[in-house]
């Protein structure tokens, strides 16, 4: 949700501030969908002739209200001042959308944070594919269950044997975020998994003891990655979806459905930073270079390359430090995109900032508005598609798990904050989600407080009404001088008008 008030009066020295007056309609992002969703949607499904999936379409859509007070609002009052707060309702949407990525971003972290990663170190384990690999877990989202299986036996594997244990002597814990693009907005599936560095062991008692294990060696990783890809490259064999001839192996042509048609070359080019559609389909998006190219750094230690796999495993986490602990969480749970980073150039197309510039100087990619809708609908995941899981003992139905798992600030919920609250869920789908009210993360990531009014610092903001009969909000936006209309959308243009750079 975005909030808009009055003018915010300056806060008392010190204070947490009021929030920022937030208009997702005047971002660059914003408007290039408003004014190309329509073109992308109608020249891809002409030129495929299959129609784009349901979801992603609807994504386009939910991101064009999303945070849009004329689509409906909650309307907060002060209980001391009677200060009044409008609050637009939100996509709540996990492809593209800004606002809403880093709000589940903030939300994740703490989740995990408070409530599901034990006072322990924590180590993480970085999973890279090899770009045909990425295709194929793009393009079927189910495989990315049994690949992750096979690191989570793996690791767990080698915690035990470095603690001099047996299988069923000792217990290891995980939690895996499955990233699906990089730097670039690109699609790049891969996996971050935060593992205890150690694993717990039961005493005679029941209690659980932590035992921490040595920093892996070079030589171990490769022979653990080694191990992974030996069993992978079985795994989806099996599933047919490797083919294995005269020594070589192939990907398998999968079954082509309606969806796929469109679907899958917009997948693979994301990976291939290509385009997919259009004049220039098969080409590679335009870079600039505005940084030096670094050196080819000396190996990383920690890090070990097979065959376009890679697995990483430099990051480590002292138990005490959890602030670090929640840093390294909102990093491998961030949004694809940012607002900043997303700006047009005098000659009307899109220039995508990096995050950081890649090796040989690159810092923008440049490409067509609608080249950026080919990227943009190449990131919606498919729905029902968990990203978070958990395992061994921090999984939902683990023994051990309300044993280890830390207890958290106590969450005092009123009956009011409950609806908004909803708002944040974590995608912790499998477990009973720990649910923070909206005020407390406000407060907790930015700084913001929903506790005492911004007017008179001393009351508390309530929630009155839920806003969403298009007559009401009419009324209310005119009353405070807002524009009581949607803004419009771009209509479907024809090819040729503009779909080169
Ligand atoms: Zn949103
Ligand atoms: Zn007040």
């Amino acid at each position: 949700m975005q909030a808009i008030g009055r003018q915010p009066q300056r806060a008392p020295d010190g204070a947490p501030l009021h929030y920022e007056r937030h208009r997702p309609e005047q971002t660059t992002l914003y408007r290039l969908v408003q004014q190309h969703a329509a073109s992308f949607i109608a020249r891809t499904e002409a030129s495929t002739g299959s129609e784009l999936p349901q979801f992603i379409k609807a994504e386009f859509d939910a991101f064009l209200e999303c945070g849009i007070l004329a689509h409906g609002f909650l309307r907060l009052r002060c209980g001391e001042c009677g200060h009044d707060k409008l609050l637009a309702f939100s996509c709540k949407r996990r492809g593209f959308c800004p606002s809403c990525g880093a709000r589940r971003m903030s939300q994740t972290a703490a989740h995990l944070v408070d409530h599901v990663i034990p006072h322990v170190p924590v180590r993480q384990w970085v999973l890279s594919l090899p770009i045909p690999l990425r295709v194929l877990l793009a393009a079927q989202p189910e495989l990315v269950t049994p690949v992750l299986q096979v690191v989570q036996r793996v690791i767990p594997r080698h915690l035990l044997d470095d603690a001099g244990l047996r299988a069923d002597e000792g217990h290891g814990g995980a939690v895996t975020l499955i990233q699906r693009f990089g730097s670039a907005a690109n699609l790049n599936i891969h996996l971050h998994c935060l593992v205890l560095d150690g694993v717990y062991r039961c005493r005679g008692d029941g209690v659980p003891n932590f035992v921490e294990v040595g920093t892996p060696s070079d030589n171990e990783l490769h022979a653990l990655l080694q191990t992974v890809i030996a069993r992978l490259m079985k795994l989806l064999t099996r599933r047919g979806v490797l083919i294995e001839e005269m020594g070589q192996t192939y990907l398998a042509e999968p079954d082509d459905g309606e969806e796929a048609r469109t679907l899958r070359p917009l997948q693979a080019a994301a990976v291939t930073y290509r385009i997919a559609f259009g004049p220039r389909a098969g080409q590679k998006v335009l870079t600039l270079r505005g940084a030096m190219p670094r050196e080819a750094s000396a190996r990383q230690s920690l890090c070990a390359d097979i065959d376009g796999f890679s697995l990483h495993a430099a990051v480590r986490v002292e138990a005490h430090d959890r602030k670090r602990l929640e840093q390294l969480c909102r990093y491998i749970t961030r949004p694809a995109l940012s607002d900043e980073r997303v700006q047009v150039n005098a000659a009307g197309q899109v220039e995508l900032k990096l995050k950081t510039p890649w090796r040989d100087g690159t810092t923008h990619l440049v490409m067509s508005p609608l080249e950026f809708m080919q990227r943009l609908a190449a990131l919606v995941p498919r729905p029902r598609l968990h990203l978070i899981r958990f395992h061994g003992v921090l999984a939902p139905n683990a023994k051990l798990r309300p044993l280890v798992v830390p207890q958290g600030p106590e969450v005092q919920e009123q009956t009011t904050e409950v609806a908004v609250a909803d708002e944040c869920e974590t995608e912790t789908v499998h477990s009973r989600p720990h649910r923070i009210s909206w005020a407390r993360l406000l407060k907790r990531v930015f700084d913001i407080d929903m506790q005492h009014c911004p007017n008179c610092g001393a009351g508390e903001l309530k929630i009155i009404a839920a806003i969403l009969e298009r007559p009401v909000i009419e009324k209310i936006l005119t009353h405070l001088g807002l524009d009581p209309q949607p803004p419009p959308r771009g209509r479907a243009r024809e090819a040729g008008q503009d779909f080169a750079t």
